[in-house]
């Protein structure tokens, strides 16, 4: 027997349309039959009908997390966790208690310390962890994924491995190597740390799914090398928890002609090929991030991997493969070079997508016309990232960080996302950021470009619904797969509460997809 659901009473978001205070959403074998006003429904009845009564709850499609890696956020999930270590002794405290767990000689990896926050008061040195441990080599992941830290035998292992990833670079200071080593941090890791087995990681898939039901995520677009991407088409082929993927290959360039057939393949609705990622600098913690001027206090500007040229040649072979770019980009340099090298290519904006852009260059806008662009945006790192962009980018470069509203102004379409796992994958927090800029009692950082509530919500729904293939639809009509979620608040109550501790939790009572219920409060 199939069921009908019927949503009622309560304030519906059908998202490409303004939001209906006494709305109704009726199902039917797990397809929008209507959406609108609860008085034009009519009767509805019969065996097998469920009423689900909203009140003061409110109904959006299910969200989609445009930015995130999915695999890693299952595996880290399994890692070390180091989010919110205040201190180096909280380090040492969350090490030492993995240590007593872990035969010796085997590896630790740890993920989510911040530099601002363990080296304030003190420098990193090698010494420091081996007092954690000087029996397993440890090999910890910055919270931005751009540094590790290890301890002597992991910088043995490091030391013994024929050559290192191209743009890894080796800390040193007066007394010798920090232990810190600087980008190519999955590459690295690759090449220390004894993978997990792929039944392993598939084993990590469906929880990690399930963690993101219970924060309203239904679709994902993730970025992934292609084992990765083959193993979550298994695992939902092979009936696993299932969310619509639209996959964005970390790709070999050199290898492209032997993987373009595997980029292909599909589960239709479910899994789909996204774009093609290419990576253009770094980030701001680690002073990666490449700036049109140097970092305070320093004579660099960040690192550009790719020069123009370099990056036009990229884009030209990956179109004669068929396939679009997804740009990282998070200085101002970077951004600038990625537009200049799309147009010079030819073939305008369409399809590409750059993600980041967390630093806009004063003026460039004027120069460029964004639309068919996609821009994957991250404000929930905004709150971190306020604080490096006061004390580390030049003064004149401040007022271009995170213009959310001018560049949706500009025409691109702005996506948000997580980037988990470097942000726990939350819609709420960014949400708040793109909407507040601002926490609790603290003065709004640059206040002219706060998106509205509805803008942050197409963020999350309409716009990544619009890239080539993306396989969610991001909004309520007739027709449509029954993907929702029932949120606990309207957000337009959570849109008055800026003083919502970022990260504390959207509050979702429901999840469906196709109709089905997927998670429950
Ligand atoms: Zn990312």
């Amino acid at each position: 027997m199939s069921t009908t659901l019927l949503f009622e009473k309560g304030r519906v978001y059908p998202m490409s349309r303004p939001p209906i205070d006494d709305g109704a959403l009726l199902v039917e074998d797990g397809k929008i039959v209507y959406v609108g006003p609860r008085e034009h429904l009519g009767t509805v009845g019969g065996r097998g009908l469920r009423r689900i009564d909203l009140g003061p709850r409110a109904l959006l499609p299910g969200l989609c997390d445009s930015h995130l890696h999915l695999m890693e956020t299952a595996e880290w999930q399994d890692d070390l966790d180091l989010l919110g270590c205040e201190c180096f002794d909280d380090v040492r405290n969350r090490l030492g208690a993995r240590v007593r767990r872990v035969p010796a000689g085997r590896w630790i990896v740890g993920f989510g310390w911040e530099r601002e926050k363990l080296f304030r008061h003190q420098p990193p040195t090698v010494t420091s962890l081996d007092q954690a441990t000087s029996e397993h080599p440890v090999f910890l992941v910055s919270k931005d994924a751009h540094s590790v830290w290890l301890n002597s035998l992991g910088l043995r292992a490091l030391h013994s491995l024929d050559r290192l990833p191209e743009t890894c670079a080796i800390d040193r200071d007066e007394r010798g190597e920090t232990g810190l080593c600087f980008e190519a941090v999955l590459d690295l890791r690759h090449l220390l740390v004894p993978p997990r087995t792929a039944q392993a990681k598939k084993r990590l898939l469906g929880p990690c799914i399930r963690g993101l039901y219970s924060c309203g995520v239904t679709a994902v677009h993730s970025f992934g090398d292609l084992e990765s991407a083959c193993l979550l088409r298994e695992h939902m082929l092979q009936g696993g928890d299932r969310i619509r993927t639209l996959w964005n290959f970390i790709l070999d360039l050199d290898e492209l002609e032997a993987q373009r057939p595997m980029l292909d393949e599909v589960l239709p609705g479910w899994f789909h090929r996204g774009n093609a990622k290419l990576f253009l600098d770094g980030t701001f913690g680690s002073w990666t991030a490449a700036l049109s001027r140097p970092y305070v206090g320093r004579e660099d500007h960040g690192l550009l991997n790719l020069s123009r040229e370099e990056l036009q040649h990229a884009l030209r072979r990956l179109r004669s493969h068929g396939l679009e770019s997804a740009i990282h980009a998070i200085g101002d340099r970077a951004f600038a070079t990625a537009l200049e090298a799309l147009m010079a290519v030819g073939g305008g904006f369409d399809g590409h997508r750059i993600e980041h852009v967390q630093l806009v260059t004063p003026g460039i806008l004027q120069r460029f016309d964004l639309r068919g662009l996609h821009l994957g945006m991250q404000p929930s790192h905004m709150w971190g990232d306020r604080e490096l962009v006061r004390s580390h980018l030049p003064a004149e470069l401040h007022d271009g960080a995170y213009i959310l509203a001018d560049l949706w102004n500009c025409g691109a379409n702005i996506c948000f996302g997580s980037d988990a796992p470097i942000e726990k994958p939350d819609p709420l927090k960014g949400i708040l950021a793109a909407v507040h800029r601002r926490v609790g009692e603290d003065e709004a950082w640059n206040a002219s470009q706060c998106l509205s509530l509805h803008q942050a919500l197409e963020a999350h729904s309409t716009n990544p619904a619009r890239l080539p293939r993306a396989p969610s639809a991001g909004e309520l009509r007739v027709g449509l797969p029954a993907d929702l979620v029932v949120l606990a608040v309207d957000p337009q109550e959570f849109g008055g509460s800026p003083d919502q501790e970022p990260g504390e939790g959207w509050p979702v009572d429901l999840t469906f997809l196709d109709g089905r219920c997927v998670y429950q409060r």
